[in-house]
């Protein structure tokens, strides 16, 4: 598929049907029935930066601020490991006391568990990341957002294109298992750009893509721009399976957000990950980077019992094991 078929696709309101089945197919042959289930836990609400988009940008005085302790997230991944959830994903804003010595403590603790370790915790230099792979991290999500380096520049005032980019060189070259995406329905956000950031995609050899709809926070300044739509996001993992055939794709909490039945309808184009959170509910409601979030007053014993339910409704297995990286098996 070359840029201009991509571009044909996404303008072409007659392609969803065709494509949407095509996704689905090519995650049967490549990726198999099984979903994997991975526990979010959301460890800090902090951020130094001002993401355009973002509900916890630094400038954003309407948030409650929070910081878990070394204790409450180990607690969270036992609790998580105890409901047979292999993989917590630790996620947090750009938050300096969270210093790369105690994110590694808190790697050598959580392993402990028995899980495997994702980290999303923003841009790091690289020997930082090497210390977090040299304490036990087995994957890092640094999404890109857009491939556009205009729109990010507008939408990440105080992040740098060219850093982003280098940061997933270095962590793939470290050996982390690497997750990047993009928002679909961004302000100036063109068919084209889209097109591009699927082409990075595959050129980048991800290991894990997340692509949500853009949700406008009432609390940032792009609160009054219009929100992605469902079935152009649908589209968006339709293609990006197509173009990456193995790489692991989360029917995102975003997709869940905008449509009720998001996450499903996600899971039948491609996807083959979810994502419920496993954290303290005392602190669901306060991690808003979008706004009316779901599952925010679920516990995480109902998260998982749902995600569980949703899986067997689509005729789906819920998988066993880690789930790590489907390229390197
Ligand atoms: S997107 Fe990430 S880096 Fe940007 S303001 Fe939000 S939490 Fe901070």
């Amino acid at each position: 598929m070359n840029f201009n078929d991509i571009t044909d696709m996404l303008r072409d309101p007659d392609s969803e049907a065709w494509l949407l089945k095509k996704a689905d197919e090519t995650r049967r042959e490549y990726c198999g029935e099984d979903i994997h289930v991975r526990g979010i836990i959301e460890f800090s609400n902090i951020c130094k930066k001002n993401c355009l988009y973002c509900g916890l940008r630094a400038k954003n005085s309407e948030v409650r601020r929070y910081r878990l302790t070394e204790e409450e997230i180990v607690a969270a991944a036992e609790a998580a490991a105890s409901m047979d959830i292999r993989t917590v994903v630790l996620q947090s804003g750009e938050d300096d006391y969270f210093t790369v010595d105690k994110l590694a403590s808190i790697v050598r603790a959580v392993k402990k568990a028995g899980v495997a370790v994702t980290l999303s915790a923003g841009e790091k230099t690289r020997e930082e990341y090497a210390a977090l792979k040299a304490a036990g991290a087995d994957r890092y999500l640094l999404r890109f957002e857009t491939s556009d380096p205009d729109l990010f520049a507008m939408l990440k005032p105080d992040s740098s294109f060219e850093n982003r980019f280098n940061c997933l060189k270095w962590l793939k070259e470290l050996g982390f298992q690497v997750g990047s995406g993009i928002m679909v329905g961004l302000p100036g956000q063109s068919y084209e750009t889209i097109a591009r950031d699927l082409l990075l995609f595959r050129d980048l050899d991800l290991d894990m893509i997340g692509v949500g709809p853009f949700i406008p926070h009432p609390d940032t300044p792009l609160g009054p721009t219009p929100r992605g739509n469902i079935d152009l996001t649908l589209k968006v993992v339709a293609l990006t399976r197509l173009l990456t055939l193995n790489a692991h794709i989360p029917a995102t909490t975003a997709m869940g957000t905008i449509d009720r039945l998001g996450r499903q309808k996600a899971l039948q184009c491609g996807a083959n990950v979810i994502m419920p959170n496993v954290g303290p509910l005392k602190y669901r409601k306060d991690y808003s980077i979008y706004p009316d979030k779901i599952c925010v007053n679920d516990s995480a014993e109902h998260c998982s019992g749902c995600v569980s339910r949703l899986i067997e409704s689509l005729g789906r297995k819920r998988a066993k094991g880690f789930g790590h990286s489907l390229k390197k098996s």
